[in-house]
């Protein structure tokens, strides 16, 4: 991780009006104290200022390809789960980040190794990466877990969440909200069907980070399989197997006030 100081801040917004006006606030108030905020992304900045709501927060780790340096967001998003500044605290926000008042947290990320008849990709992500089928339709699965033969797996789909990912899509799909600083992967089904012809495991289950999540499309299934990164589909021909990990690489987010992550739960989903 780089903590060196360059006094170089990258400022990352999303195309929305108020996040421009937010951005040329904070561009100016800035170079007041003395940084350096270039026009294009400079890879030696010493902070990635995101302007946006979560999605602009996602956009810009997937664009830069999940940089070392460290994250933090100000919210002009519907809910801005990862955002921790609010437009009108900016001023607080530079002190406190030129005081060193704040802690560095590490996002653990989800990696999904694709195997194909003929060849292999590999894929990131920060909140999840889900399987689903093409055309709305049902999915056939198997699941394993460090080889071991947990279900035949039967429904729309499956995600594959991080900790950070966990008050994403997998919460309305009814899996648990996990504290970030866990190193785990939490495996929830979409609408799974548990009948007499199918069963499949009703709730998420939540695994060790260094475990490998395996699944295997049922054959007649292989080209009928959308993989959703962080909401953003891939289709792959021919898949054989996809194993899930928690990669080496994490990235890093700031975090200036401790309980921000209870209150924050609180103040969006209550
Ligand atoms: P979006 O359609 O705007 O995302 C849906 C909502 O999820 C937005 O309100 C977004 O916040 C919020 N969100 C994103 N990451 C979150 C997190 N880690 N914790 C809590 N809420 C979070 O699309 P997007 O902004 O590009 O986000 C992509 C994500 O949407 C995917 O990674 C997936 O988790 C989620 N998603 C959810 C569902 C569902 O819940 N049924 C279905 C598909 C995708 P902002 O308003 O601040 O952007
Ligand atoms: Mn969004």
């Amino acid at each position: 991780m780089i903590e060196k100081e360059t006094k170089i801040i990258n400022i990352i917004s999303n195309y929305n009006r108020e996040s421009q006006n937010i951005s040329r606030l904070l561009i100016d108030k800035l170079r007041k104290k003395n940084f350096i905020v270039p026009k294009e992304y400079d890879d030696r900045a010493e902070l990635n200022i995101c302007i946006g709501g979560d999605g602009a927060f996602l956009r810009a780790v997937h664009k830069y390809q999940f940089p070392n340096i460290p994250f933090i967001g100000i919210n002009t998003g519907h809910l801005g789960f990862f955002q921790e500044i609010l437009p009108e605290d900016i001023d607080q926000f530079i002190a406190n980040y030129i005081d060193g008042n704040y802690v560095m947290e590490e996002i653990f990320l989800v990696k999904a190794d694709i195997y194909t008849k003929k060849d292999y990709f590999q894929l990131f992500g920060v909140n999840e990466i889900a399987i689903k089928g093409i055309k709305s339709k049902v999915v056939h699965l198997e699941v394993f877990i460090d080889q071991n033969h947990l279900e035949n797996f039967c429904g729309d789909g499956i995600i594959v969440a991080t900790p950070a990912g966990s008050t994403a899509y997998s919460f309305s799909s009814g899996g648990s909200i996990v504290y970030p600083s866990l190193n785990i992967l939490q495996i929830t089904p979409i609408s799974p069907i548990s009948s007499e012809a199918y069963r499949s495991l009703p709730n998420s289950a939540i695994v060790p980070g260094n475990s490998i999540i395996t699944i295997k499309p049922e054959y007649r299934y292989e080209n009928s399989i959308l993989i959703i990164v962080d909401g953003i589909e891939y289709r792959y021909d021919n898949i054989t197997k996809i194993n899930f990990t928690v990669p080496k690489k994490s990235i890093y987010k700031l975090n200036f006030d401790k309980n921000m992550y209870w209150n924050n739960l609180k103040s969006k989903f209550l």
